[in-house]
């Protein structure tokens, strides 16, 4: 931080009313996951019924429609695909079928509306599936690809490497990311991708993966609607890779390890062909993003967002006790709650200089899709929008001694989070699992591609009863028992203590911004810097 940004920030301190409410939290919580919501899904029953709670909750605390044409709400139009029908995948290799079963071995989705066809299509291992210009990593190299399947691994080739390489360690770069490396491999002309699902590379299991290959996918309406959408994309599990790889007269382990050096090139997966026959439905349908305001009394038109998704994932597939209902209480009822209760907080303060809006994404799950609309059509312009803060915790702990922050190093609101932090008495830890990319998995990733500074953290781990073991063993069954499944549930003996600490560190942050003049930076080397840079000239 410059000594002039430094000067912007003294002052300001907060009056005692303005407190965030661990009670109000859970109560949100419990609300907006109940059965009721069924799952929140966007432009499922639970769509309306969210957005109006929403609504009603910000009208009631005092904050006025932020949202198009004076309402509270923007819509986002989005194309659900469904699969429908019978779905026929056959893999022959080596003059023999090798047996699969859709949602045991393989999963398939597809962009192309109508038949999706692949007939006796080569399969080429393309390693991790990277092509990268910027640091001259290219795993197609002179590789046909046109009218194959490329068959990836999941995440980068540092992922389990010895020592950290071009990849910056184990942290996850955004090549290693599913969509970058399907545009790879649209580029080369690939019909289809399988990604061979690992769990710790892919970071969930893949009960996750096959739970989710027969629900719909949804996508934002493309620019242009005459662009065909692209073929087969799915998951292969690990076992069947390996048994392809071995029957074809390859060994899986020593082409991963092979894949992890710069010179690795696409192979030809011996003579294996896979045949696909299924048909996609398109539908359109409008979700909504919530949006709320405090107006600036100073500088209205210069914004400070706080952003927290909507949307969990809905009605599913029964899980063992019969549930069909994807409650997302943590995941994101308690970020949803800690923004109505920020939201809140900023209502009944006095009024800051900067206007300070609050948005419900929707579609966050279906790949950021609300927030990416929101990004290609802001309704207060992004070059005056100075910082974005996503609340989107992934888990309900008591008191801690600590704040994760996700994805560091990348803008100088990490140096207000520690000095905010602080004032309460937290630590800022850098995020445990940095390899799972979590940075470009919630909705201020879409606005920091924009070049909007974007800050994402949670409550931390180092917990006051029981410390970094109790925090560490209660997210670790977080995300293995309940992450994006029906027993995400509301618990009433929840202590939303962490919830709060969280809140109310992201609520200050907030403040100090709209009560100063300063528009914070990405740091030196950061690739959206360049585009904030862009617009400069906005900003006085
Ligand atoms: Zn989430």
């Amino acid at each position: 931080m410059t000594a002039a940004a430094a000067l912007c920030l003294v002052g300001l301190s907060a009056p005692a009313a303005a407190q965030i409410s661990a009670a109000r939290i859970k109560e949100h919580v419990r609300v907006l996951s109940s059965d009721a919501f069924l799952g929140r899904g966007p432009a499922q029953v639970g769509d309306g019924k969210t957005i109006h709670y929403l609504a009603r909750q910000f009208a009631a605390a005092g904050l006025e429609p932020g949202g198009t044409g004076g309402s509270w709400y923007q819509e986002v139009p989005l194309i659900r695909y469904d699969r429908v029908g019978p779905v026929a995948i056959s893999l022959s290799v080596g003059g023999a079928a090798l047996p699969l079963q859709t949602g045991r071995d393989i999963t398939a989705s597809s962009r192309i509306v109508g038949e999706t066809r692949l007939e006796r299509a080569p399969m080429l291992f393309v390693g991790y599936g990277i092509d990268d210009p910027a640091i001259g990593w290219d795993n197609y190299g002179a590789a046909d690809l046109r009218g194959a399947v490329a068959v990836f691994l999941a995440n980068d080739p540092d992922f389990e490497a010895a020592a950290p390489g071009e990849f910056g360690g184990r942290t996850m770069v955004f090549a290693g990311r599913f969509g970058a490396k399907v545009e790879a491999a649209r580029r080369r002309g690939a019909a289809a991708v399988l990604v061979i699902h690992e769990t710790a590379p892919a970071s969930y299991p893949w009960s996750q993966v096959a739970n989710s290959d027969p629900a719909p996918g949804f996508g934002l309406v493309p620019a242009d609607p005459r662009t065909p959408g692209f073929g087969l994309t799915g998951w292969l599990h690990r076992d069947a890779a390996v048994d392809l790889f071995r029957r074809a007269g390859l060994d899986f382990e020593q082409l991963k390890a092979a894949a992890r050096q710069k010179s690795f090139r696409a192979v030809p997966i011996g003579d294996a062909r896979l045949s696909a026959k299924f048909t996609t439905t398109a539908v359109p349908v409008i979700s909504r993003n919530v949006v709320a305001r405090v107006r600036g009394s100073a500088r209205p038109d210069e914004t400070i967002v706080y952003g927290a998704h909507w949307d969990a994932n809905g009605i599913g597939l029964p899980d063992p006790r019969g549930d069909t209902i994807r409650n997302g209480a943590v995941d994101n009822a308690t970020g949803t709650a800690t923004l109505l209760e920020i939201a809140r907080a900023f209502a009944t303060g006095p009024r800051p200089q900067r206007s300070v809006l609050f948005i419900g994404f929707t579609a966050e799950e279906k790949g950021l899709l609300g927030a990416e609309y929101y990004a290609a059509n802001p309704i207060y312009p992004l070059a005056t929008t100075a910082a974005m803060f996503n609340l989107d915790p992934h888990v309900v702990i008591g008191k801690a001694r600590s704040l994760d922050l996700i994805g560091g190093g990348r803008t100088e609101l990490e140096q207000d989070l520690v000095r905010v932090a602080r004032r309460h008495g937290l630590r800022v830890d850098e995020e445990r699992s940095p390899e799972a990319g979590w940075y470009f998995r919630s909705d201020h990733f879409a606005f920091a591609k924009k070049g909007v500074p974007a800050l994402a953290f949670r409550a931390g781990r180092d917990l006051v009863n029981g410390g970094m073991a109790a925090g560490n063993a209660m997210i670790e069954d977080y995300n293995n028992n309940r992450y994006h499944q029906p027993s995400d549930e509301f618990d009433p003996a929840w202590d939303m203590a962490g919830a709060r600490q969280e809140g109310q560190v992201a609520f200050e942050l907030g403040r100090e911004l709209a009560n100063s003049r300063r528009w914070p930076r990405w740091n030196e080397g950061v690739e959206y810097k360049k585009v904030r840079d862009l617009s400069a000239a906005a900003r006085r």
